[in-house]
């Protein structure tokens, strides 16, 4: 279910005025209330629960065939576009409002997962140990067996260090999924 919003749908509400307002509903029940301008759009709309109001600036082309379309542009990536998508909680293009970011976080979280895994695999634990959950929590190995103190306290430091990365993005990935 796409919630879109369409450019040339709106600048044709403005007709030859100033300014023009509009209720877009989708199929869902949603709605948002509309003021356009030849410049920008208002958009009025809930989003769990609350109310947002969001400005988007309209860049106005010409038409091959005579006279001119307005276009959005994209307020996360600056593209210009014809439908932006109700998705994260803001108006974005299918690009942006797609599994980009997401899928650019879920690349940092391996990236970071994998950090943590190193400094686990160098304190000597067993892959299979990993799995149980001890590479998640607090949890910090015992020294190994043979092994320095000094290369111990350096593990377990750079351990910790990528365990607090690997949070730090697993927060932002989860309130950029919550808009
Ligand atoms: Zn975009």
């Amino acid at each position: 279910m796409h919630r879109s919003i369409d450019s040339f749908a709106l600048s044709c509400f403005l007709g030859n005025s100033q300014q023009a307002d509009a209720v877009i509903s989708w199929p869902d029940g949603a709605a948002v209330r509309v003021l356009i301008e030849r410049e920008r759009v208002v958009l009025g709309y809930e989003y769990r629960g609350k109310s947002r109001l969001e400005k988007l600036p309209l860049e106005w082309r010409p038409r091959g065939y005579g006279g001119e379309n307005a276009y959005f542009m994209c307020p996360c990536c600056g593209g210009r576009y014809r439908k932006l998508y109700l998705c994260g909680g803001r108006f974005q293009c299918r690009k942006c409002s797609g599994l980009n970011y997401p899928t650019q976080q879920a690349g940092k979280l391996d990236v970071a997962r994998r950090k943590v895994r190193r400094e686990l695999k160098a304190l000597a634990v067993p892959p299979e140990r990993m799995e149980d959950g001890s590479d998640v929590d607090g949890w910090i190995p015992e020294k190994p067996r043979g092994m320095h103190y000094s290369t111990y306290y350096r593990h377990c430091r750079k351990l910790q260090q990528a365990r607090r990365e690997w949070y730090a993005l697993i927060i932002r990935a989860a309130r950029a999924l919550l808009g």
